[in-house]
């Protein structure tokens, strides 16, 4: 079996998360998170470590050298040996380049960046309107709302968003929302960022034609079936 070095890319909301979790089983790679590795170093006291939880914190993206250091040692674990899901990262051309120079000195190469293509409004629904069980089950304001009554609060001042109280039916629970998903504020500034952050890096990777896009609007499992349409062809 060939390596299988992929890239996923697709804005809050899109469904990353759960089709990264997917992939990344099927075909046994390791899901590389720049993010989560950056994350995983907040426990540490080392300068190095204190400085990129200030950037963090600051919401700043940390500097290239740092950036592909950590990639490049988290690519050199066995378990990545052939193959990687990177998300995350690369994150501006610096970086593109980076991983493109550094997979071809180990004689490998990215087989595909997979694009979840939402609209942002669509994006936005997702999250603003998202509410979870304390078993687990996902419910949407905006659609996924059989069994669930909701409750539409105005801010006394109307200076921020209504809030979405929801409650089963049958039991009462007031359903779970994440605190930065009721943010709405919150929810527009990260579907920016992400925006701005990843961009910059899809005309290179069009120029070089691996840029493969999937309608993330549909249904978990479609996106699911041809996200793997996709790698089959590509691998
Ligand atoms: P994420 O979970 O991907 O949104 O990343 C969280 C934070 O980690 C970002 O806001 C940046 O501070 C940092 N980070 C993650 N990936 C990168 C990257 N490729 N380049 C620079 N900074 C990054």
């Amino acid at each position: 079996m060939g390596d299988l070095f992929l890239l996923i890319v697709g804005v809050q909301g899109s469904g990353k998360g759960t089709q990264a979790a997917h992939l990344t089983e099927r075909y046994g790679i390791p899901h590389v998170s720049t993010g989560d590795l950056f994350r995983a170093m907040r426990t540490r006291s080392d300068p190095l470590a204190q400085r990129i939880q200030a950037e963090m914190a600051a919401g700043k993206l940390i500097d290239d050298a740092t950036t592909n250091e950590v990639l490049k040692d988290r690519l050199e674990q066995s378990d990545a040996a052939h193959g990687a899901l990177l998300d995350g990262y690369p994150r501006n051309l610096v970086q593109a380049q980076f991983l493109t120079d550094y997979l071809a000195s180990r004689g490998q190469k990215l087989n595909a960046v997979l694009q979840l293509e939402l609209d942002l409004y669509t994006a936005f629904k997702r999250s603003f309107g998202r509410a979870t069980s304390k078993d687990g089950r996902a419910y949407n304001y905006y659609n996924k709302s059989e069994g669930v009554s909701w409750l539409v609060e105005q801010d006394p001042d109307k200076e921020f968003p209504p809030r979405l109280i929801g409650t089963l039916d049958t039991t009462g629970e007031v359903l779970n929302r994440r605190p930065d998903d009721a943010n709405a504020f919150g929810v527009i500034e990260r579907i920016e960022k992400f925006l701005s952050e990843t961009q910059p890096v899809l005309p290179y990777y069009q120029a070089l034609g691996l840029v493969r896009s999937v309608d993330a609007s549909l249904s978990i499992d479609e996106v699911r079936d041809r996200l793997v349409e996709i790698v089959e062809d590509v691998r």
